[in-house]
């Protein structure tokens, strides 16, 4: 197996608000599945977050497998679209 290193030039952006489901997502690059909930870090680790106000707008996170670096986008429009009562 090739050894991965952190890159600049192997980033991906994802945007939540296109994906099904509740914000798990395949690893744009080796397809692990990564949850933005699992803090345990062996799956991802969190390079960077962007606040807007009290919300979270922004994530920079580091797939734990393949090292590619993942912008996470649309945390706010995922959230308008949660039941909230
Ligand atoms: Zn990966």
């Amino acid at each position: 197996m090739k050894k991965a290193a952190v890159n600049k030039d192997n980033l991906q952006t994802l945007d939540l608000a296109t994906l099904d489901g509740e914000g798990s997502f395949p690893c744009p690059t080796c397809g692990t599945l990564i949850s933005p909930d699992d803090e345990s870090e062996e799956v991802y680790q969190i390079i960077d977050t962007k606040m807007a106000g009290d919300e979270l707008a922004e994530l920079v996170i580091c797939c734990g497998t393949c090292k590619t670096i993942i912008r996470i986008t649309g945390f706010q429009q995922l959230l308008t679209r949660l039941p909230n009562e």
